[in-house]
Formats: structure tokens, C-alpha cells, sequence
């Protein structure tokens, strides 16, 4: 029988552990806050964050979206540096994409990494290599903790991790790593893909072609977490596994949407709770 790791069911334990935390809070006269930096007026982004910033509203947690409409890098810093030195602001998120005018590899450096929820500095992305506290990348440590909490263990196994951004891929083979597990990271120019999916003990997928990992990459008993978002031709949201080719042959398998999204959502919040809990 396939386990369908359901998402959503993580993702309302991560809540409640956060309304806990943010009780904690309180208590010390601490509101945790949340701002989110957006520069782009992408229909399902904006909705995106908009329910994100509801989430946290309803747990608790103040959230603020600043949309910007100038596409000046200096525009941004002036925000950045602000929110930085704000001690009322616990978490940023600087969403991307970000306009093509900005440089936005100079923009991830100042999110500052104590309030660096989505791990997008490159210092929080050493301090998650070197296996130092900090926070990783939403949907990379919500890969893991699915994977956690339906009891899929993680130490010894193969796990190939298809995709190569710094968003989820990176962190998700060096999260694996520092579990213990031997990460295979696969990308676009990856020779003979399907020989070294096929022998992986649990595929991560995060490359963003909707059902591109069908039958021919899968082998029996294999455990699949699917972290593709995309629409396929009739507007609806599909994952980059061809779920319905392959549910049967897996162990496991998380479904999209209801899988790895809400997890990161959760996490994102549970990020501003603990980055205001280091304030105390
Ligand atoms: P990206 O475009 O930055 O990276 C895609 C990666 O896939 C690249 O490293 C590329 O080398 C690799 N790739 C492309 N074609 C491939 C192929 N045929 N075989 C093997 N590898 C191939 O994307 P991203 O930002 O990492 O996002 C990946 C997917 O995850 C997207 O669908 C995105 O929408 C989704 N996503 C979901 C969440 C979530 O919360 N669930 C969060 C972030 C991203």
C-alpha cells in the first residue's frame, strides 16, 4: 500500500508548535514579526503571500507585505537595511523572482541571517553546509521534515535530489547529508538520469517540468517527495511527478498541490517564532 505524505497534516502540527511559541512569546511581551519583500505583481504570487501572511495573522504573528514597484536594486537595499535594523521585525522574506534589473545575489546578502527565514544569504547557506545553526531554506527543511514525520528514515540511505538551485536543491542534498544519508544531486545536464534515479532509495524532485519524472524513472518501493508547482494545460497545479503513472509503484509518495507546500509555509512562520524566541 502507497503512503501519501500529506502535507497539510504536517503542516497544522508545525502551527500549533508555533501558536505555542508564539504563547511563549507573548508572555514576554514579544509580538513575532514577519515582512515579506515582493516585487512583482505575479497574480498567484501575490496570492501566495497574501495567504501566507493570513496564516500567520491567525497564529499569531504580525505579517507585513511591502510591495515594491521600483525596480532599482538601491530601492531595495533602503528597505533591506531597514527592516534589519527594525527590532520589532523577527523574520524577512525577500521573495523572488525579482524584477531582471536587480541584482539580487547583492540583495540576499542583506537579509541579515538571524532574521533570514528562507535561508536565500549565502552565510546562512555555509552555516547549513558546515552543519552550524541556522535557518535553511523553507522548502529544503520541509522535504526533510515530511520525511520526518511520516518515519522515513533517512541515515544510509540513497536519496537522488533532481534540481540544483540554491532554494531547494543545495540545501536539500546538504540537509540529507548531515542526516547521514548519501545525496546524489542531479540536474539539466545530468547524463543517463533515470539509471541513477532508479537505484536511489527516496527521490526528491524540485525541477519544475510538470510530470517529467514518470514510470521509466521509478523502481518499486521507492519513496517520492514531489516539490515541482506547475500548471499544466488546463490551468490546473501539477508536481514534476507524473503522480497517477507512478503512485503504485511507490512506498511513498507526497502529492502536489497537499504535499511539500504547506509544509514550507508552516515552516516560514515557525522560522519567525524561533528567530524572535533569540531575541529574548
Ligand atoms: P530552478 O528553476 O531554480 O531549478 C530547477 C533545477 O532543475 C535546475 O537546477 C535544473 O538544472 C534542474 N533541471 C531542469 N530540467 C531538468 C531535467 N530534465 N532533469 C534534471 N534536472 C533538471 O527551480 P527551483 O526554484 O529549485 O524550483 C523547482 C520546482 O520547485 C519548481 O516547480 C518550483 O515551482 C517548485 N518550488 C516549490 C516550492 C514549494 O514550497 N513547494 C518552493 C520553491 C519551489
Amino acid at each position: 500500500m502507497t503512503k501519501i505524505l500529506d502535507g497539510k497534516i504536517v503542516a497544522e502540527k508545525i502551527n500549533a508548535d508555533s501558536a505555542i511559541l508564539v504563547k511563549k512569546l507573548t508572555e514576554k511581551s514579544v509580538t513575532p514579526k514577519l515582512v515579506i519583500v515582493i516585487g512583482t505583481n505575479n497574480k498567484s504570487l501575490l496570492s501566495y503571500v497574501k495567504g501566507l501572511s493570513k496564516q500567520a495573522e491567525k497564529i499569531g504573528i504580525l505579517a507585513e507585505i511591502i510591495e515594491v514597484s521600483e525596480t532599482s536594486t538601491n530601492k531595495y537595499e533602503e528597505i533591506l537595511n531597514k527592516l534589519s535594523s527594525d527590532p520589532s521585525v523577527h523574520g524577512i522574506i525577500l521573495q523572488t523572482p525579482l524584477p531582471d534589473s536587480v541584482d539580487a545575489a547583492a540583495l540576499s546578502a542583506l537579509v541579515p541571517v538571524d532574521k533570514d527565514v528562507d535561508g536565500i544569504n549565502p552565510a546562512s547557506a555555509g552555516r547549513l553546509l558546515a552543519n552550524e545553526k541556522s535557518f535553511a531554506p523553507a522548502t529544503a527543511e520541509a522535504v526533510i521534515t515530511m520525511l520526518d514525520y511520516y518515519n522515513i528514515g533517512l541515515s544510509g540511505k540513497n536519496v537522488a535530489v533532481l534540481g540544483r538551485s540554491m532554494i531547494v536543491g543545495k540545501p536539500v542534498a546538504s540537509l540529507l547529508i548531515n542526516r547521514d544519508a548519501t545525496a546524489t544531486i542531479c540536474h539539466s545536464k545530468t547524463q543517463n538520469l533515470s539509471e541513477i534515479t532508479k537505484k536511489a532509495d527516496i527521490l526528491v524532485v524540485a525541477i519544475g517540468r510538470a510530470n517529467l519524472v514518470n514510470a521509466d524513472y521509478v523502481s518499486r518501493g521507492q519513496v517520492i517527495v514531489d516539490v515541482g508547482i506547475n500548471f499544466n494545460e488546463d490551468g490546473k497545479i501539477v508536481g514534476d511527478v507524473d503522480f497517477n503513472n507512478v503512485e503504485a509503484m511507490t512506498s511513498a509518495i507526497s502529492p502536489v498541490p497537499g504535499g511539500v507546500g504547506p509544509v514550507t509555509a508552516a515552516l516560514l512562520l515557525k522560522h519567525t517564532c524561533e528567530a524572535a524566541l533569540s531575541t529574548l
